[in-house]
């Protein structure tokens, strides 16, 4: 099996994330470059000492972590447990009372308007948020991490970002800015931020709360681009873009000079052949367990006819229901109560793939002596079966393959499995 107990084993083995933890921690020794061949931004490491080496792979969430022990550190055990959501104090479902913020919003806009509360109530003075910057001469629209200090800020960063985010990358931004920040980002972007503030780092304890999306992965920026140039784009032309907005579930957006396209979500997803990175695929974190509040899509049957987008929250902190609470009390957004079993069942593809079939796939894994994360989690419900987990496999890799010759499309458009804007 390969190591992963160095940053390199876990590039070798694909668990590289691209959040850019160890380029934040050790500045001076690794940088994050974009391997193209791969799709990801992979740290580019200068010789580290074995104790070096040791150190970094404490705040390395690629690797894996301890959920739990992260978790109850930080919400405390008084809090209701759940298997599938983790800890949590409040559950609800709702959307921003804000046209604005509703616009371009993935779902019901909730993580942009808490984040703009935030600033609002001068609860924090900016918020690390991630926007879309455009294709260059070389590559195609790419991600960048910044501060928002005002709802420009924060509109300008909305929607889903479907690709690897670097958004721990962020040390110098964080240590020159004078004020206290939230941070908003993917489940395993917060677990690093969490590993890196257990270092006791200054510049990362000037992040007082995290505010996550629900997450069913990501795949590299090969597909991005592929998905643009079948869109019939230059992905270094592109000016605008965005994975998702526009309402639920919304689409994807390609701008270049006088040119538009717009692509149907989740569908677009079948444009290519390329898979979901491998390190999603052994993720067991379907809702941000470590975020202090975290929010994904209703899909749910009445929610979805509603003709308006929302999504839903758990809160796991204090200072996250106090915040949601007096956002409520001030008319900013609006939200009802919803059950764990509701939660559940609206995300229970996500869930079953991260919770119940894990057991099956790590099985399936140690069989191939292949390398998986490990958060010391104990399978409560064990679901599907190898042989399962093998045909999905399977399926997975002959598109990938087809997609590596060239066949990808032509047999895909045989299959009917083709999005048919496109
Ligand atoms: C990779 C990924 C996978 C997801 N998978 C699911 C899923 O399986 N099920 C589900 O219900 N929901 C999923 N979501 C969450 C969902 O897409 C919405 O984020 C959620 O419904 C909240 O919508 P909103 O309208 O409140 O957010 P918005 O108002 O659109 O705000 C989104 C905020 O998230 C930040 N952001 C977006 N993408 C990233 C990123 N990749 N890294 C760091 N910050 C980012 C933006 O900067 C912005 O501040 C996923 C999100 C992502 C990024
Ligand atoms: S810290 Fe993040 S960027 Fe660095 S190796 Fe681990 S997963 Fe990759
Ligand atoms: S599926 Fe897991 S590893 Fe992948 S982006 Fe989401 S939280 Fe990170």
């Amino acid at each position: 099996m390969k190591d992963i107990t160095t940053i390199s084993g876990v590039i070798k083995s694909d668990l590289c994330i691209s959040c850019g933890a160890c380029a934040a921690y050790k500045p001076e020794l690794i940088t994050l470059r974009e391997n193209k061949k791969k799709g990801l931004l992979e740290p580019v490491v200068k010789k580290l000492t074995a104790i070096d080496e040791v150190d970094v792979m404490n705040i390395c969430p690629g690797k894996g972590y301890d959920i739990h022990k992260l978790s109850s550190k930080k919400f405390g055990i008084d809090t209701y447990s759940s298997y599938e959501l983790g800890l949590y104090r409040q559950l609800g479902v709702g959307f921003a009372n804000s046209d604005r913020v509703m616009e371009k919003a993935s779902s019901g806009g909730l993580m942009t308007a808490i984040a703009y509360y935030l600033l609002d109530k001068k609860i924090v003075d900016g918020v690390i948020v991630t926007k879309i910057i455009p294709g260059d001469k070389k590559i195609g629209p790419r991600t960048k991490t910044f501060i928002a200090t005002n709802l420009e800020g924060l509109l300008e960063a909305q929607g889903s970002k479907y690709c690897p985010v670097p958004s721990l990358d962020i040390r110098t931004v964080v240590e020159d800015f004078d004020g206290q920040l939230a941070f908003v980002g993917t489940p395993c972007q917060i677990a690093g931020l969490e590993l890196l503030k257990e270092q006791q780092l200054g510049w990362a304890n000037k992040i007082i709360f995290t505010i996550g999306n629900f997450c069913g992965g990501f795949r590299d920026f090969r597909e991005t681009d592929k998905i643009i140039e079948r869109a019939g784009f230059r992905p270094e032309k592109v000016e605008n873009f965005t994975y998702r907005g526009g309402g639920q579930p919304g689409r994807m957006y390609i701008q270049s000079g006088e040119k538009v396209k717009e692509l149907n979500y989740p569908d677009y997803a079948r444009a290519t052949g390329f898979i979901k990175h491998k390190r999603c695929r052994y993720c067991i974190d379907a809702t941000g367990e470590l975020a202090d509040i975290s929010f994904g899509d209703a899909w749910i049957e009445k929610y979805l006819k509603s003709g308006q987008g929302w999504s839903i929250f758990v809160a796991r902190s204090l200072m996250a229901t106090d915040v949601i609470n007096g956002m409520f009390a001030d008319k900013q957004i609006y939200f009802e109560n919803i059950g764990e079993n509701e939660i559940i069942a609206s995300q229970i593809g996500n869930i079953s793939t991260k919770k119940y079939r894990q057991g099956a796939r790590n099985k399936l894994a140690q069989l191939f002596n292949e390398a998986v994360p490990d958060f010391n989690e104990v399978n409560k419900k064990f679901e599907g079966s190898i042989l399962f987990e093998l045909k999905v496999l399977a399926t997975h890799k002959i598109f990938y393959f087809l997609e590596i010759l060239g066949l990808y499309k032509f047999i895909s458009k045989l299959l009917k499995r083709y999005p048919q804007d496109m």
